[in-house]
């Protein structure tokens, strides 16, 4: 048999409901891969070998009943450890969490397993999703397959990483300001940020609540749609929520691959078409654009003269929320506590967990956010910053009047090596110059490889307006039909 590994999640899903390989066989194909490359790739915290194997013997036995299977029954998924998954450790990738054990599922997880999809484990990230290179992650960063003196992103590094290693098919990431995209266009893999509100934030460990989006990862776009609709739709215990239902993404994927896009029109956002990205992420960026011109898409120039202010002001408000989301660590409720001798007072202990349990990104983040939040600089700093993302949005439905799609670069620079950013982290934060705007103004937007810049993955960016997320994965998908998929170095030895 080919190797299940190197296929997609369409054509496993395929394999299983035709009898041609069972869910075990695939799983355990999988588990073997994560045991012979994982070690340097370190793309898990946690590989859950016994219940993947459980659920995949479920999915064997519901087909031998005759029990209908659905689109993605018996294929393999990684789950990003920023999302809860009951009796799995779920930890954010921060000490503070060590240990603990959710006693629930998040929605996103709970779908897919109705769905029928096999959970290998828990993925590698930046501690609480704060990060561009999962270099912040506490339990040490994840290997780029491309080259593993690199950083395969962040913060969902290990989401991404697992694709490009063949160690899963699919795998779900969390976007607050690019964290799934971002780390797709480093790794040469698809990563989709539904429209805000699309996808349930029910299970995800807050980073910044008016921001975080669960998506889709995978190796191509038709399987990120496919993923995509089975995570999304409305969902009651997430009060933003969208209750209106989920566009038709798969029908949209097989759409552009269909390589058409006669009336289709990509708006290229000036402001991010020339200062900042390196030479070889713009030359691919370009003949991308040139490829879909020939499909038949119309290419039109849009200002959007407030994404300049795009990073100062989400350095306000992801901050902000981080600092009032966070204070829920206090070393009582769950995992890590330092200092409980019987004589300390709460406020001691308290202090002494924190100050143990959070890793320097974190504790600036904090800092940052409850600066901002201070009652003498509210106006002045978190006030004055929302209504940025006011203007912001009012970009998109402008630009939005005019064109159906943005198009940019995904990020302005290709996978940088290991320890080139961390001292300064305003370098770090200019890694998601081109994917913040989306997340301010809530709309989704997709990464898809668009070729290489000396020997790297480069990504191209979709944008698209709230709720028409079919959009831009007819736009990706045709993309990805003119210039292929990337293949990543395979890591033998
Ligand atoms: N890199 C950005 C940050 O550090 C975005 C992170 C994310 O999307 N979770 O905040």
């Amino acid at each position: 048999m080919t190797d299940v590994t190197r296929m997609t999640a369409a054509q496993v899903a395929g394999l299983i409901s035709s009898g041609d390989a069972s869910a075990v066989e695939v799983a355990t194909a999988h588990l073997d891969r994560i045991a012979a490359v994982d070690e340097r790739v370190h793309a898990f915290l946690h590989v859950d070998r016994d219940g993947a194997l459980a659920a995949a013997r479920a999915v064997d036995e519901k087909r031998a009943q005759g029990e209908e299977l659905g689109p993605l029954a018996g294929v393999p998924v990684a789950v990003k450890d920023v999302i809860a998954t009951r009796g799995i450790p779920t930890t954010a990738a921060s000490k503070i969490l060590e240990g603990w054990k959710p006693p629930y599922d998040a929605t996103v997880v709970e779908r897919l397993r109705a769905a029928g999809t096999v959970m290998l484990g828990k993925t590698n990230m930046d501690e609480f999703a704060m990060g561009s290179s999962t270099e912040y992650s506490a339990y040490g960063p994840t290997n780029n397959p491309w080259d593993l003196g690199r950083i395969p992103g962040g913060s969902g590094g290990g989401s991404a990483a697992s694709l490009a290693a063949y160690e899963a098919p699919l795998a779900i990431g969390t976007d607050t300001g690019g964290s799934i995209r971002q780390p797709g266009a480093v790794t040469g893999t698809v990563g989709a940020k539904p429209t805000y509100g699309g996808t349930s934030r029910y299970g995800l460990i807050a980073f910044s609540s008016s921001l975080d989006t669960p998506g889709p990862c995978a190796r191509n776009v038709e399987d990120a749609a496919l993923l995509h609709s089975v995570i999304a739709g409305h969902d009651v215990r997430d009060s933003t929520s969208i209750p209106q239902p989920v566009p038709d993404v798969v029908a949209a994927a097989r759409l552009g691959a269909t390589g058409d896009l006669t009336g289709v029109k990509l708006g290229l956002v000036k402001e991010f078409a020339g200062e900042g990205a390196e030479p070889g992420v713009l030359a691919a960026f370009r003949e991308s654009v040139e490829a879909l011109v020939k499909l038949g898409a119309e290419v039109v120039e849009v200002s959007c003269p407030h994404f300049e202010y795009a990073l100062p002001a989400y350095y306000l408000i992801a901050p902000s929320e981080a600092s009032s989301n966070l204070a829920r660590f206090d070393g009582v409720r769950y995992g890590l506590r330092v200092g409980d001798d019987g004589n300390r007072s709460l406020e001691e202990v308290m202090s002494l967990t924190r100050d143990a349990g959070f890793g320097p990104e974190v504790k600036r983040r904090i800092i940052l956010g409850t600066y901002a939040l201070s009652s003498g600089y509210y106006d002045a700093y978190y006030g004055q910053a929302q209504k940025v993302r006011t203007l912001i949005t009012r970009d998109f439905t402008t630009a939005f009047e005019s064109v159906d799609v943005l198009i940019s670069p995904t990020t302005p620079f290709v996978a940088f090596p290991f320890g080139s950013r961390t001292s300064d982290p305003y370098q770090m934060y200019l890694a998601d110059l081109y994917t913040i705007p989306t997340n301010l103004y809530g709309g989704p937007a997709i990464s898809v490889p668009c070729g290489l810049s000396e020997g790297l993955p480069v990504g191209f960016q979709v944008m698209a307006p709230t709720m028409a997320d079919d959009r831009m994965y007819r736009v990706a998908a045709a993309l990805e039909s003119a210039v292929g998929t990337l293949t990543p170095p395979t890591l033998e030895a």
